[in-house]
């Protein structure tokens, strides 16, 4: 054994399924090895559920000086494609995992997986049914009733051998027969109930084509996939604890080369956010977004383009730990990850998203001055930038108030702020649209005393807005994203009101803003680059739309914290 392993087993656990590989490594089980996977069907991108199953999977090989598979469980040709391998390979990667040559293919096994097949059939512990679907569920009892035995179920080995072949070979139509595995029909476990392991299907699958016109179940694929690989933990979620049985039957049935563990853990949930694949290809298809890369989707790829970082989503990841009870995670979890991340690494820099023209009327017109501002206020290795500042300038809207309460701190007329780096001014009068009444532009004059921020007279402002320069600030399109559903769990919601899932899609999960204004060092901005727009939040340039002379910013999330505080809440 090497000595990475003694190391690794004599760190505490800190989960379950750590323990009970660093027990298994103790006894010498698997010759001391450590193998895990990561199996998705490709028939659809990748989800932060699926990033709970990544890293924890490729967290465990490295812990244990192990290894850990990428295999596509693609064994139901319906829905599966070939870029839906790739976008989860992508995914992969940009979660931080790389897999050098451990690349595998259920869809690889298919002649193997025959054999096995014929192997169980001439033990007498699998048969050809030749009942219907329909007659299949019936006979299959229910929770409180055994199940009824398919008057197939003793046919003669030969008949069945003969049958399966033939199915292979496409005699027959779809539904005529299935294969299935010679249990028990009245074990308490339904799963065990003589469960379906073959059935004909003709469907082309993607990478196979139309060799085959059988195909196997999950069940008998999976454990046999893992035992071909020499996996020796597979890590599933929880709904599949009754399948474990089944795993363990068909395995101990077969000579398979090895007998891996199945250990089951909580799947990942997220208020306000569906997770399921089934449900987001919903979503797509039927226009709610703009795609599986749309940045308001759960799915790596959109989470991806919204500008989380993959250091967020493992932290988030870590954060959660994995355990055996179901439950909902907050949605606020995650994004106060993204927060921290982002805090510490992204640059800052001033956005206008609402624009408020002011006018500095003692300032020369033909005037332009440059302020160097810090790229981040407490990491000075980040350098600074220089932001030019004019007569015209442009403020958020909301920091102006015509007729402001005393609590609002602000600009307000005959109130004077500090302009972020630059200097403070006070509000003279307002100038507004004659015909509709609305403000058009707001005038001030400003203190040359105050440059860079500070007055000499010791006089304070009690607030510091942000601005860009008219003339210098590049025009900005803004998308202000927000949760995707308006139920905190629109799955569970649904169900209660008898509605589709769908009836809980947020309408006002964005918002476009197209005048926003930005600061001119954000020309040079990089697709998929973020920052902290001071104020307002983070938000990262988007990697599709954006183009030089045409900024697209998305925004990756508030500034606001909630669960900061709802986290102080409980430590008190
Ligand atoms: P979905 O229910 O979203 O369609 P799935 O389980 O069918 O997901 P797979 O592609 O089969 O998707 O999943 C690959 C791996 O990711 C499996 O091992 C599965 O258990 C795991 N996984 C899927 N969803 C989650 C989740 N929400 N939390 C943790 N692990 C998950
Ligand atoms: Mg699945």
């Amino acid at each position: 054994m090497s000595s990475g392993n003694e190391k690794a087993y004599n760190k505490p656990s800190t989960d379950f399924i750590r323990a009970i590989i660093t027990e298994d490594l103790k006894a010498n089980k698997h010759d001391g090895r450590v193998a895990t996977r990561f199996p998705p069907e490709p028939n659809g991108y990748l989800h932060i559920g699926h990033a709970k199953s990544i890293c924890l999977n490729f967290g465990i090989a490295a812990d244990y000086e192990g290894t850990c598979n990428v295999r596509f469980d693609d064994t139901d040709p319906s829905g599966e494609d070939l870029e839906y391998v790739d976008a989860i390979k992508a995914d992969v990667r940009w979660l931080g995992f790389a897999w050098a040559d451990r690349e595998f293919f259920a869809s690889d096994y298919f002649e193997q997986l025959y054999g096995y097949a014929i192997q169980l059939i001439k033990a007498g512990k699998a048969y050809v049914c030749t009942l219907s679907t329909e007659e299949i569920r019936e006979y299959r009892g229910t929770l409180t009733e055994p199940g009824k035995e398919s008057p197939y179920r003793n046919r003669p080995i030969e008949e069945s051998l003969n049958l399966f072949e033939r199915m292979r070979t496409g005699e027959f139509a779809d539904g005529a027969h299935v294969l299935r595995a010679r249990i028990d029909m009245a074990s308490p476990n339904l799963t065990m109930r003589d469960p379906i392991i073959y059935r004909i299907k003709r469907v082309p699958h993607y990478r196979t084509g139309d060799t085959w016109c059988i195909y196997p179940m999950y069940d008998f694929a999976h454990c046999l996939s893992d035992s071909i690989e020499g996996i020796t933990h597979s890590l599933c979620t929880l709904e599949f604890e009754n399948n474990r049985p089944l795993y363990d039957w068909i395995l101990d049935a077969l000579k398979t080369p090895c007998h891996p563990q199945q250990i089951e853990f909580a799947r990942l949930n997220l208020s306000y956010t569906v997770m399921s694949k089934r449900m987001l290809a919903e979503l797509v298809d039927k226009g709610h977004v703009t795609g599986w890369a749309d940045p308001r989707m759960p799915t790596l790829a959109g989470m991806r383009r919204r500008g989380y970082t993959p250091d967020a989503i493992r932290a988030f990841c870590e954060r959660i730990g994995v355990a055996k009870r179901d439950s909902v995670v907050d949605m606020e979890l995650l994004e106060h990850c993204v927060r921290e991340d982002l805090n510490q690494g992204a640059p800052r820099a001033m956005a206008v998203l609402r624009p408020l023209r002011v006018v500095i009327d003692n300032y020369p017109e033909d005037r332009t001055e440059e302020f160097a501002a810090p790229n981040h206020p407490q990491d000075p290795t980040m350098g600074s930038r220089t932001v030019p500042f004019s007569r015209e300038l442009y403020i958020e809207s909301e920091d102006f108030l015509e007729d402001a309460p005393k609590k609002f701190f602000r600009l307000a007329p005959g109130r004077e702020v500090r302009l972020r780096n630059a200097y403070f001014i006070q509000c003279e009068r307002v100038v507004k649209d004659e015909r509709t009444g609305e403000i058009r532009e707001i005038h001030c004059t400003y203190d040359p005393e105050t440059r860079g921020g500070y007055a000499p007279d010791g006089r304070k402002v009690k607030a510091t807005i942000h601005w860009v320069s008219a003339p210098h600030a590049l025009e900005a399109e803004v998308r202000i994203y927000d949760r995707l559903f308006a139920a905190a769990n629109p799955g569970a919601e649904a169900e209660k009101a008898d509605t589709d899932f769908t009836a809980f899609v947020n309408p006002d999960s964005l918002e476009t803003l197209t005048s926003c204004r930005v600061e001119p060092s954000l020309a040079k901005a990089a697709p998929g680059s973020r920052y902290q727009f001071e104020r307002i939040g983070y938000f990262c340039v988007d990697s599709v739309d954006s183009f030089k002379d045409k900024l697209v910013f998305n925004r990756i999330v508030t500034l606001r914290d909630t669960w900061a505080k709802i986290a102080e809440k409980d430590d008190t």
